[in-house]
């Protein structure tokens, strides 16, 4: 590492995972050393494939509910190992409430050891299911503990107090990003999340399943535009919770009619029930983001998914 001492030094928990992998990609790009550590609990080694032998990366395999060791200095620790789908968290309830708790403790105790700045990836899903809309930052939200979403939701409920708490009381520079729904080309096909189920769904032939009546909305926004939020964030002095992603809203069922049109197919539409607290509308007020961090989203919807439609097809 001596040749490279001129270098940042960035630790991403979960890197190789869709969001992950993206940032590491972006900070290898601004000059970063970039330290990837990941279990592939959800994550996989195929979207970090294109950094092997790079000469700014390394990569440590490891449960960041261990005990984490990292012999070097380090400058930055981006907290963003987590499982992050619903059908994830249903299927992983115990890992995602260790690594939003132990996981958590443990990436702030190597942020604090080493004097880092350290960054964590929190979730719209704090908001639960919201009573205010758009949702803003200072919403509490509306969450069920006992619920099926709850594992994840109270677990980054948590992450973000014991990130706050290290704030206060061991004077830490910490950040906060409430991340809304993302897409683009590293989320798994099978992931259950609406892009890559009705895209590889239109694909495939097979019908869409749209849960409940399909009225529920989501307002996507493109990876990139989402990863240059998260590294402004990293890069300013704000400490409180910040919204990252696009305002651009729609239904559910806008959504599968849009990618109808966009993929010819001879998919039609079934509707299936809707999953338990499953919230009934999302939309990221982005004013904060925008003032604090110059940033807003620039990746209009037909252009994302489009680069998106043309990754899940070279994965079909
Ligand atoms: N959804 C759907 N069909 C699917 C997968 C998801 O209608 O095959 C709906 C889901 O019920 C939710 C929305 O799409 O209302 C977004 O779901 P996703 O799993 O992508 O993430 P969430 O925003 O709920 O965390």
């Amino acid at each position: 590492m001596t040749q490279h001492s001129a270098s940042p030094i960035s630790v991403v928990t979960g890197g190789a995972g869709f969001l992950g992998s993206h940032l590491t990609d972006r900070l290898l790009a601004e000059g970063h050393y970039v330290i990837v550590i990941d279990n592939f609990i959800t994550g996989s080694p195929h979207n970090l494939q294109h950094l092997a032998g790079h000469e700014r990366f390394q990569f440590i395999r490891q449960d960041v509910t261990e005990y984490i060791f990292v012999p070097s200095h380090v400058d930055y620790v981006w907290h963003f190992a987590s499982p992050a789908s619903p059908i994830d968290y249903l299927e992983l309830p115990i890992p995602t409430l260790k690594v939003g708790s132990l996981g958590t403790h443990n990436a702030l105790g190597l942020a604090r050891e080493k004097k880092a700045a350290f960054l964590l990836a929190s979730t719209s899903e704090t908001y639960g299911d919201p009573l205010v809309h758009p949702q803003t930052e200072d919403y509490w939200g509306n969450v069920n503990p006992v619920g099926p979403r709850g594992v994840y939701d109270e677990a980054k409920r948590f992450a973000e107090a014991i990130t706050m708490a290290y704030h206060t009381f061991h004077n830490m520079d910490t950040k906060i990003v409430r991340i809304f729904n993302t897409y683009g080309p590293r989320m798994r096909l099978r992931d259950g999340r609406v892009v890559p189920a009705f895209i590889n769904q239109a694909l495939t032939n097979a019908p869409l399943t749209i849960f409940g009546d399909g009225s529920q909305t989501r307002s996507f926004c493109y990876v990139s535009d989402l990863i240059d939020g998260i590294y402004r964030l990293m890069m300013s002095h704000y400490h409180k919770p910040v919204n990252i992603g696009n305002p651009c809203e729609m239904t559910i069922k806008e959504f599968g009619e849009a990618i109808l049109k966009l993929i010819p197919t001879q998919s039609t539409i079934e509707f299936k029930k809707l999953p338990v607290d499953d919230p009934k509308v999302r939309q990221p007020d982005i004013t904060l983001a925008k003032k604090i961090l110059s940033w807003e989203p620039v990746v209009h919807f037909d252009e994302g998914i489009k680069k998106t439609i043309d990754y899940f097809r070279s994965k079909i």
